[in-house]
């Protein structure tokens, strides 16, 4: 079988070890720049709370901008912090058990990578949170929100049939409804963003809170 992951919040805990760290960075270039708070820290707080309940986290910055009525110039300056800012000094973990379960996967399934974000930060997170990138057979790391064509391209490039291929990721939307539409299965990583992941249930064919529970499924 090929198994397709999602990197963020799949096999890394971004939510836990990247998101608090870049909030409190992007709030604190706003401030720089001329944002007004009455409390750094419970302005933080509530940015932080938009975030759990946002699908990423421009949405929750967007939200916190327009709930200030601040000029959009704040936004465009946190934003940048959040995603372009590749110096990255804090660590970053894994989620439990990525490490052993990709390993023991791979011995009898091809493994690949689908991940949307900029390439060398992508390959950093890897590195730092303990994931060998050769494990995969192939990554694709794109800026473009469409994983669809990647997964239709994989699939041809190891000529491996649709009902050979396992998608898993936390974002219904973006990770597993396209790879429904190619006939693939499913696995919903019920796990930071994917605890409130919109989509079509319908194209959720397995749930797990813990990603070694994949190994149950195959
Ligand atoms: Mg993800």
């Amino acid at each position: 079988m090929l198994i397709i992951f999602d990197l963020d919040d799949t096999l890394i805990d971004t939510s836990g070890s990247i998101t608090p760290i870049k909030l409190e960075r992007a709030l604190q270039k706003m401030v720089e720049a001329g944002f007004q708070t009455v409390s750094f820290k419970e302005s933080l707080e509530l940015l932080k709370r938009l975030d759990e309940l946002a699908s990423n986290g421009g949405k929750a910055l967007a939200e916190f901008v327009e709930m200030h009525d601040a000029d959009p110039s704040f936004y465009e300056i946190g934003i940048k912090e959040l995603y372009d800012n590749i110096c990255f000094d804090a660590p970053i973990f894994s989620v439990d058990q990525a490490v052993e379960t990709l390993s023991d996967l791979r011995i009898s399934h091809q493994l690949a990578l689908v991940t949307i974000g900029n390439p060398t930060q992508q390959y950093e997170k890897m590195k730092k949170a303990g994931i060998d990138s050769t494990m995969f057979s192939k990554i694709v790391i794109t800026e473009e929100k469409n994983k669809k064509i990647y997964y239709q391209a994989i699939v041809a490039e190891l000529g491996v049939i649709p009902t050979d291929v396992l998608v898993c990721g936390d974002k219904i939307e973006v990770d597993l409804s396209p790879a429904k539409e190619l006939g693939f299965k499913t696995v919903h990583m019920c796990f930071g963003r994917g605890k409130n992941s919109l989509g079509l249930k319908e194209d959720v064919d397995y749930t797990i809170t813990r990603l070694s529970q994949i190994k149950e499924l195959i």
